[in-house]
């Protein structure tokens, strides 16, 4: 039986809860019109820490072109090396115009293993993507 969590708080629920028992939040409104995508790209936020690596993971081999924007701002904004790496690795795997720009746009990132990745990953793309 999957475990459902709540996309504001993350404590875990049943799938009919309309409301989150813990803060309240109206799940259903929250996720109603929400893609596939979408949903999963909110547990970018998730904070047991291997589940945003996962969904990084699983939306860069899914080609989510739905998740590039979550990506490239998770890339941006989290804190964890690892997390920021698999989410540029999920934009290249993508590989759309907005994907690359989203890489791009972290060649000049003050962490150096980061910048390298996304020069890398540039470098590496296929003249059909130039
Ligand atoms: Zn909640």
């Amino acid at each position: 039986m999957p475990t459902y969590f709540c996309p504001v708080c993350w404590t875990a629920s049943r799938e009919d809860e309309p409301i989150c028992r813990h803060c309240g939040a109206e799940i259903g409104r929250i996720q109603d019109g929400k893609s596939y995508a979408q949903r999963l790209a909110d547990a970018l936020h998730h904070p047991e820490p291997t589940t945003p690596l996962r969904v990084a993971l699983v939306l860069g081999l899914r080609r989510e072109l739905g998740a590039v924007g979550a990506l490239g701002a998770c890339a941006r904004e989290t804190d964890d090396l690892y997390l920021c790496l698999e989410c540029l690795t999920a934009l290249a795997r993508i590989g759309t115009p907005a994907a690359w720009a989203a890489v791009a746009s972290l060649v000049s990132d003050p962490r150096r293993v980061v910048a390298g990745r996304a020069r890398a990953l540039l470098d590496r793309r296929g003249p059909e993507a130039r």
